[in-house]
């Protein structure tokens, strides 16, 4: 192909010609000094790796302007590395507790959803939010006592309204 296309010829033989290691690893190619000494426009130079790339004549992957990292030291060796069991025990009760504390949010029918998740970190929220689940429900409770309905299932459903009662009589004791 380098010899017999004039198409995609010349950018091989530039390409060979400019970078040693080209079959042996991938290297980083600079299409503006490509596109220089073939005299072509740089986007031609893009366009036609692109198509040498579909063409599965080469590997090409278009630099980004996306954030990138380097690593500048090796690897670790898995077999060498050294872990810090006590630190591994931290890292794990630190996931643990958090995945707790996320159950037992979702779990909470209780409390303000609003109020839990402000003393979740470390806060104190003095009046419910009134628009989360748990505060609805119980407008909805206080609207169906209002109204009349029956006291034993206020929401239609006995376990809510166990539920309900019980924040009521929380509310009470306050
Ligand atoms: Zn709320």
């Amino acid at each position: 192909m380098r010899v017999n296309d004039s198409r995609n010829g010349p950018l091989l033989e530039a390409l060979l010609r400019t970078y040693g290691g080209l079959y042996e690893e991938p290297v980083l190619i600079d299409e503006l000094r490509l596109a220089k000494s073939l005299k072509w426009q740089s986007e031609t130079v893009i366009k036609r790796l692109k198509e040498m790339d579909q063409q599965r004549v080469l590997s090409y992957k278009q630099r980004s302007d996306a954030p990138t990292a380097t690593l500048l030291t090796p690897r670790a060796d898995a077999q060498r590395m050294v872990l810090d069991p006590a630190a591994l025990a931290q890292r794990k009760q630190r996931a643990l507790d958090r995945m707790n504390a996320m159950i037992a949010f979702v779990d909470n029918n209780d409390e303000c959803r609003s109020r839990r998740l402000i003393r979740y970190f470390g806060e104190e929220q003095s009046t419910d939010c009134g628009t989360c689940d748990v505060c609805q429900q119980r407008v909805a409770y206080k609207k169906s006592t209002i109204s009349g309905a029956s006291a034993a299932e206020p929401l239609g459903l006995s376990q809510e309204a166990a539920k309900a009662m019980r924040w009521e009589m929380d509310e009470g004791g306050v």
